[in-house]
C-alpha cells in the first residue's frame, strides 16, 4: 500500500511537471485518479488525501508551503567550555558531575566517541573514558551565549521558537532579508554564529517542524541538511523508528516488538489503529509520517513546567516494574531539565490508572533544584505516600514546576520590543 501511495505521488508530480498543466483542486486529482481510489479503503483514501494536500501546497504559487529551519548548536555546553578554555580543545570533556557522582550534562564530540553522552551517570562516563575531563557547568555563561545566538536568529525573522538554550525553530517563509531561499538563510545564520560567537551549529531545512528537526540531526556536527517536499514521503519511509523525534526509547522498543522498524511500517497502520495503540501520540505519529505536521513556529512559548511521561502497552502494578518505568521517565525528564538550564521547586507525580482515573501527587521544596538525585528521591517518596498505588497503572509522568525566574522567553520579548523601535 505504501508503495502504491508513493507511486501515485510520483505520478502526480510527473504529470504536473511534464504536462505543464496544474491541477488546481483536490477534486481534479480525485477525478483523474478515481480508478485507483476505488479500490482503497476510506482510511487509505485519507492517507492519500494527506499526500495530495502536501503536494498541493508544494505546487501552489503563493508560498503556502512553509520554509522552516531548525538550528541546533553542536555539543553546546561542552563547545562553550572548549571555546573559553583553549586547553580543553580537542579533548574529551564532560560538563557536569565528577568522577565519583552526579550526571553528565553535556559531552564534547571527543568524549562522545567513547560512548559518553548527556544524562549518563558520571561514574559510568569516567569508566568508559578514563581520561575524561570533568568541567563545572556555568549556566550563566551558556545563557549569555544563547541570547547572542537568538539575537542572530532575529536578524532574519521574529518567528523564532527556542526549544532550549541551544536549539530553535525559525519560520523564514517571509523573512526580514526578503530572501527566497531558506538554504541560503541557513548558510548565512551558521556563518554569522561562527563569526560572532565562535561556535558551530547544524541546520535542518524543510517545510514542517518535524522534518526540519530531523534534518538538523542528519549531518552533525557543523552540517546542513534539506528535506525537499518531494523527498518527504520517501524519507519518512526509510527513517528508523528510533530516529523519530518524539518517539522515545521505550516507545521505539515497544514498536520494534510489534514489528514496526521504519516509517514505512508505521504507514501501514490506519490512523484509527495508531490512535487505538498510542492514544493522542498516535494522532501525532500519523501526521508526521504523512508529512502533514502543521504545528506552527510559536515565538512566545513560555514554559511553566518541564515534564516527561509514558503510556505503557500493558498495565503495571509490581513495585519493581513501576520503579523501573519511573526511572526511564526520570532520565528523559533530566535530559529536558538540563537542556533548558532551568530549576524548579515542585515535583509532581502523575498516575493514570487502568480505568483512566488520574491522580497527581506533588511535593514542594523551599529552594530551586535541578538535582537528578533529589528529584528521584522525591519521586520515590511520592510513589509511596500517602500509600503505594491501589490499582494497575497505564501511564506515569513526572514534572518539575514553579520554575526559577531566569526566564529566557521574557528576555526575548524584551528584545523584540526594542526591535520594533
Ligand atoms: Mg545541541
Amino acid at each position: 500500500m505504501v508503495e502504491k501511495v508513493s507511486a501515485i505521488f510520483f505520478i502526480l508530480m510527473r504529470l504536473v511537471r511534464f504536462s505543464g498543466q496544474m491541477y488546481c483542486t483536490r477534486e481534479d486529482y480525485w477525478k483523474h485518479f478515481a480508478f485507483i481510489f476505488e479500490e482503497l479503503t476510506s482510511e487509505k483514501r485519507n492517507q492519500l488525501h494527506c499526500v495530495v494536500f502536501t503536494f498541493e501546497k508544494m505546487t501552489d504559487t503563493t508560498p503556502e508551503f512553509r520554509k522552516i529551519i531548525h538550528i541546533d548548536m553542536d555539543a553546546f555546553y561542552a563547545s562553550v567550555e572548549q571555546k573559553d578554555n583553549p586547553e580543553l580543545k580537542g579533548k574529551p570533556i564532560a560538563v557536569g558531575g565528577s568522577r565519583q557522582r552526579g550526571v553528565v550534562a553535556a559531552a564534547s564530540y571527543e568524549a562522545r566517541a567513547f560512548g559518553v553522552h548527556s544524562a549518563l551517570a558520571s561514574s559510568i562516563a569516567a569508566r568508559r573514558c578514563p581520561h575524561l575531563i570533568f568541567v563545572k557547568p556555568r549556566f550563566d555563561r551558556y545563557k549569555e551565549i544563547s541570547s547572542q545566538i537568538m539575537e542572530i536568529f532575529h536578524h532574519y525573522t521574529d518567528l523564532v521558537e527556542p526549544l532550549s538554550l541551544d536549539e530553535a525553530y525559525l519560520d523564514v517563509t517571509y523573512n526580514k532579508k526578503e530572501l527566497k531561499s531558506a538554504i541560503k538563510i541557513a548558510m548565512l545564520i551558521r556563518q554569522e554564529i561562527k563569526d560572532k560567537v565562535g561556535l558551530t551549529a547544524s541546520a535542518g531545512i524543510s517545510f514542517n517542524k518535524f522534518l526540519a528537526k530531523t534534518a538538523s540531526d542528519l549531518d552533525k556536527p557543523d552540517g546542513l541538511s534539506v528535506i525537499l517536499p518531494e523527498q518527504a514521503i520517501p524519507f519518512m519511509e526509510q527513517l528508523a523508528i528510533d530516529k523519530f523525534h518524539g518517539i522515545g526509547k521505550v516507545t521505539a522498543k515497544k514498536m520494534n516488538e510489534q514489528g514496526i522498524f521504519t516509517g514505512a511500517d508505521l504507514m501501514q497502520l490506519e490512523r484509527s489503529e495508531l490512535i487505538r495503540r498510542y492514544g493522542k501520540a498516535g494522532k501525532h505519529y500519523y501526521n508526521i509520517v504523512t508529512a502533514n505536521d502543521e504545528r506552527e513556529v510559536k515565538p512566545d512559548r513560555i514554559r511553566k513546567s518541564i515534564g516527561a511521561e509514558n503510556t505503557f502497552s500493558k498495565d503495571l502494578f509490581e513495585q519493581a516494574e513501576v520503579e523501573e518505568a519511573l526511572l526511564q521517565i526520570h532520565e528523559t525528564l533530566m535530559k529536558r531539565i538540563i537542556s533548558t538550564g532551568r530549576k524548579g521547586r515542585t515535583i509532581t507525580l502523575k498516575i493514570k490508572y487502568h480505568d483512566f482515573t488520574v491522580k497527581t501527587r506533588s511535593k514542594s521544596l523551599d529552594h530551586f533544584t535541578s538535582s537528578a538525585t533529589l528529584i528521584w528521591q522525591l519521586v520515590l517518596e511520592l510513589l509511596h505516600q500517602p500509600e503505594y498505588l491501589e490499582k494497575e497503572v497505564r501511564l506515569l509522568g513526572i514534572a518539575l514546576s514553579q520554575l526559577d525566574n531566569v526566564d529566557k522567553m521574557k528576555g526575548l520579548e524584551g528584545y523584540q520590543l526594542t526591535l520594533d523601535f
